[in-house]
């Protein structure tokens, strides 16, 4: 009997393969990955069962092949940065007084304004190009520092530009609920705003694929998040919320109730929050970086989300003020060392989880037939030794699309 004949245009054999379709830890070693056409066409042992006709091969030579990882939550796109704003807190300066001294989101919100789309591209590049260069193939970004029409386009339509300038994809948020901007005087008549003008035209040029709000005292109230998504799935778009951050108001629950694809943050998240996110199959997405450099000491409740199954996705938070990071295996390792994730998890919350709290699951994130190609081959064996070691590990080959890059 002959053997089938399958033709493919890249084939990676000798793979440690890691694909992240289980929930605990298997690694196949001597496995092998075909792609074609920019898919995953075959991942599993090599077999003589097929015969792969393929002219570029890569030999992975025992290393760990995991899927591209994906950051599921940032805010890329800013103009300026809030470095100055560390020492005034080392010193021991309240938020409001930063805030009061021209400091905090709205001091983000200036220098957003003040470049033009361009200028947002080119700086969102210096913070996008070592995310790429640590395997990361999807990125998620916010507008939210805009906080006007014109802006938050503007902001948008740079993220959405990135996606012709790099090997990745990207997700786009509309953030614009994000603080109160200083031409309004009331929170109630802004997210009037948000919803009467700012999304209707954000929906119309079809530059958000979900919608995102900031619930907490320095931002909105629950009832007024409430209003923002109703608007939203109005338009057809998902909705998501940073929530349980820095205070329990149950907006997780809420949002929860709306079907969010994931609540964000969720240091004071409860039982309720956590319950209602199962139900409604929302991930949590949690966000090291920010906990870290806001010197948090309260960590989100991982033990809960795990007896109750959430999806545990992990987010860089890369953003001016609260989490200057854009290094996605360092958030991973923060996911392990600050809230106690074991190496597959936090290697899960950037691929399948993170795939999931995009609404993408069933596209990217794990490695099996019809799932996109984006694939890193990495210089190490396990996810151990790939995110223990800070700063030692890079990828071998990044693979984006069935395209080495
Ligand atoms: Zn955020």
């Amino acid at each position: 009997m002959t053997k089938p004949s399958i033709d493919c245009d890249l084939l990676l054999l000798k793979a440690r393969l890691a694909t992240m379709s289980h929930d605990t830890e298997i690694i196949d070693d001597n496995a092998c990955v075909a792609i074609a056409g920019g898919h995953i066409i075959y991942s599993g042992p090599a077999t003589d069962a097929i015969n792969f006709r393929c002219e570029t091969i890569i030999d992975c030579d025992h290393r760990l092949v995991t899927p591209g990882l994906i950051d599921c939550h940032t805010h890329l796109i800013y103009g300026g940065d809030r470095s100055n704003e560390h020492e005034l807190k080392l010193k021991g300066a309240a938020y409001a007084e930063i805030s009061a001294a021209g400091g905090g989101i709205l001091s983000s919100v200036r220098a957003t304004r003040d470049l033009s789309e361009d200028e947002l591209v080119i700086s969102a590049l210096k913070r996008l190009d070592p995310m790429i260069a640590e395997g990361l193939c999807t990125i998620e970004i916010k507008s939210g520092y805009g906080l006007s029409l014109a802006s938050e386009l503007k902001m948008l339509k740079a993220a959405r530009r990135l996606e012709g300038l790099r090997p990745i994809s990207v997700s786009t948020s509309l953030l614009a609920a994000h603080t109160l901007p200083p031409e309004f005087m009331s929170k109630d008549a802004y997210i009037d705003h948000v919803c009467d003008v700012i999304m209707p035209e954000v929906s119309r040029l079809g530059l958000a694929d979900a919608v995102d709000g900031f619930c907490e005292g320095i931002a909105f109230s629950k009832d007024q998040i409430r209003r923002v998504f109703v608007a939203a799935k109005a338009y057809g778009l998902k909705v998501k919320l940073h929530a349980e951050q820095l205070s329990a108001l149950g907006g997780a629950a809420m949002a929860a109730q709306c079907e969010a694809l994931s609540c964000d943050h969720l240091e004071y998240a409860t039982e309720t929050d956590l319950v209602a996110m199962k139900t409604a199959g929302s991930a949590a997405v949690l966000l090291p970086g920010a906990f870290y450099f806001l010197r948090q000491t309260k960590a989100p409740p991982v033990e809960m989300m795990r007896k109750l199954g959430l999806m545990m996705a992990v987010g860089t938070d890369c953003n001016p003020g609260t989490s200057p990071l854009s290094s996605p295996l360092v958030a991973m390792n923060m996911a392990m060392v600050l809230f106690g994730l074991n190496p597959y998890e936090a290697l899960m919350g950037m691929t399948r989880a993170a795939a999931f709290a995009l609404g993408q699951g069933q596209k990217i994130g794990q490695i099996k037939p019809n799932f996109k190609a984006n694939l890193v081959i990495w210089d190490c064996e396990n996810p151990a030794q790939l995110l223990c070691q800070i700063g030692q590990v890079k990828p071998y080959t990044r693979i984006f699309e069935g395209r080495s890059s």
